[in-house]
């Protein structure tokens, strides 16, 4: 479903991406996991392209993003994209911040909009929230809002940027339940996270980057529990 093919980035003089090639096939959970600057941010944005690669392909549901007259707006609707920061709209309530974008993008009218909404609000957990105001919720509440919302756009795939690493300890593991469901529906997604457990249980797969190059690829058992090189160790002492 995501593929990247010798993708490289640069920002000026500093090479962030060296050469990564990623294989994501449908229904995959892949995590990324490595130390702070080794560029999992910049590659999972240059996935859907908020990012413009200096070089390399990615193709999203065999469609290549990366060439020049693709449209990157319709291509981009197949991608949803959680942060770390929830980036709710402050002053729409919860059912305004899932059906806004529905509209304004989709083209959805506004009563198709808001049983999406709907839908996606109870999968969350979070029905009795709809008239809301994102002020008032909890870290972990923004963040499932925020999840819903992406759904509601109806994505081909995922892609999480540590998505529970703003949030108070106590608060992660909704927001992981969450992530799980959507693992166990068969969703397609790129998860950036510092969370092993979560890495272990759900990930198929367990991507290590260090200084823009993938050092590891493999099952959770071969790169967290039985892992080949030296700087992935060594990564992973300092997070037990
Ligand atoms: P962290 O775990 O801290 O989130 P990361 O692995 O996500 O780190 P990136 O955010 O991808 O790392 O950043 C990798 C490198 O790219 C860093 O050196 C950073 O300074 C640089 N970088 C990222 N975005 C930009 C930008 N928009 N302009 C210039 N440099 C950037
Ligand atoms: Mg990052």
């Amino acid at each position: 479903e995501i593929q990247v093919r010798d993708l490289h980035k640069s920002f000026g003089d500093n090479q962030v991406l060296k050469g990564i090639d990623l294989e994501i096939g449908r229904g995959e959970v892949v995590c990324v996991i490595g130390p702070s600057g080794s560029g999992k941010s910049t590659l999972l944005r240059c996935v859907n392209l908020l990012e413009e690669p200096t070089k390399g392909q990615v193709f999203v549901g065999g469609t290549e993003l990366t060439d020049p007259d693709v449209d990157i707006d319709a291509v981009r609707r197949r991608i949803g994209m959680v942060f770390q920061q929830f980036n709710l709209f402050p002053h729409l309530n919860v059912t305004e911040n899932l059906t806004l974008p529905q509209r304004r993008v989709l083209g959805r009218d506004k009563a198709t909009a808001a049983r999406i909404a709907a839908e996606n609000l109870a999968r969350v957990g979070l029905s009795e929230k709809a008239e809301a105001y994102p002020s008032s919720l909890s870290g972990g509440q923004q963040q499932r809002v925020a999840i819903a919302r992406a759904l509601a756009m109806g994505p081909q795939v995922m892609l999480f940027d540590e998505p529970t690493s703003a949030l108070d300890p106590e608060l992660v593991g909704d927001v992981l339940a969450v992530m799980r469901m959507l693992a166990t529906e068969g969703m397609t997604m790129m998860v950036v996270t510092h969370e092993m457990t979560f890495a272990r249980e759900v990930a198929d797969r367990v991507v290590f980057m260090d200084g823009g190059v993938i050092v590891e690829d493999g099952s959770p058992e071969q790169v967290i529990g039985h892992p080949q090189h030296e700087r992935t160790r060594h990564f992973l002492s300092r997070l037990l």
